[in-house]
């Protein structure tokens, strides 16, 4: 496995043929993993991105103290199965004076962008750029960032992006916990609370499955049993999966997200509900 640290390195290393992409921003774990090997399963090579954006962090966010740590990160990615990863630094990917950024309307104003505002800016600029770097065939993304996916595929589609994106299933820890280089923040009694948002998403599953529509009843629950684990909850949401636009009743896909702070940290999860008839 190669470490290109340059745009020109990269650029040298792609040689025609298929190239699967997997952006992220280090401190690995399995759901990474996950991403790795379904590249390397369907493309002739991968490159992994190891880059803590600055650009999609807040003022106040915890961008100086994400966790950095690139030794494991690089063993992670050759076990998984990629040919490269790229280690960019910021003054690479923004050279002064930067001016140039990708917007999505709409979809980006809510659940994660209403607390984190510029946040999704940040990730569609960053991803642009690492499309342009890299010009992958597919690139891979969790379904743990499910706005971020809905976004990123409206901006691939709206843009004409030669980049088909494949979205992967949410990895978790044996309790139901999704994993998360952030979880690595929690402390011990932190670590046993935080289960509590994927315990609610589970509650609202079965709820949806036993036959309720109505998404405040469902919302209600999510609330309801998150209040026992969690100490701030940022949102609650039953969502349409196709424009996050809040929905009454349950009739298309939809996506139920939360963001809560346990501690400090801020966690996210969500599930899609859709119906098995539909
Ligand atoms: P990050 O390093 O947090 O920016 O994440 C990089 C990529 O890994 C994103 O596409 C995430 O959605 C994905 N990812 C993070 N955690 C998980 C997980 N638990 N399961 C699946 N994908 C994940």
């Amino acid at each position: 496995m190669e470490t290109l640290r340059t745009i020109e390195e990269v650029r040298e290393w792609r040689a025609t043929g298929e190239l699967g992409f997997v952006a992220t921003m280090g401190a690995l774990h399995e759901g990474h993993a996950s991403l790795v090997r379904a590249s390397a399963g369907a493309n002739a090579r991968t490159l992994v991105s190891v880059f803590v954006n600055p650009t999609q962090f807040g003022p106040n966010e915890d961008l100086a103290k994400y966790p950095r740590t690139l030794e494991a990160d690089l063993e992670l990615c050759k076990t998984a199965g990629a040919d490269a990863v790229f280690t960019p630094d910021n003054a690479m990917m923004y050279p002064e004076p930067y001016r140039t950024w990708v917007e999505v309307e709409g979809l980006t104003d809510r659940l994660c962008g209403a607390s984190r505002p510029g946040h999704f800016r940040g990730v569609t600029t960053v991803v642009t750029k690492f499309f342009n770097i890299v010009q992958p065939s597919r690139a891979y993304f969790g379904q743990k960032d499910a706005q971020q996916a809905l976004i990123l595929k409206r901006m691939t589609a709206d843009l004409n992006l030669p980049v088909e994106i494949v979205i992967c299933p949410i990895v978790r820890e044996p309790d139901g916990l999704a994993m998360s280089s952030r979880n690595r923040y929690l402390s011990e009694d932190e670590r046993k609370r935080a289960v509590g948002l994927s315990k609610a998403l589970t509650e609202v599953r079965k709820l949806f499955e036993s036959g309720t529509r109505n998404a405040g009843i469902l919302r209600g629950q999510l609330i309801t049993t998150l209040d026992d684990y969690v100490d701030k909850l940022d949102y609650a949401e039953v969502v349409s999966a196709e424009d996050l636009q809040p929905v009454n009743e349950i009739e298309g896909p939809t996506l139920v997200a939360v963001a809560a702070f346990v501690g400090g940290t801020r966690l996210i999860d969500n599930v899609i509900l859709v119906d098995r008839d539909s």
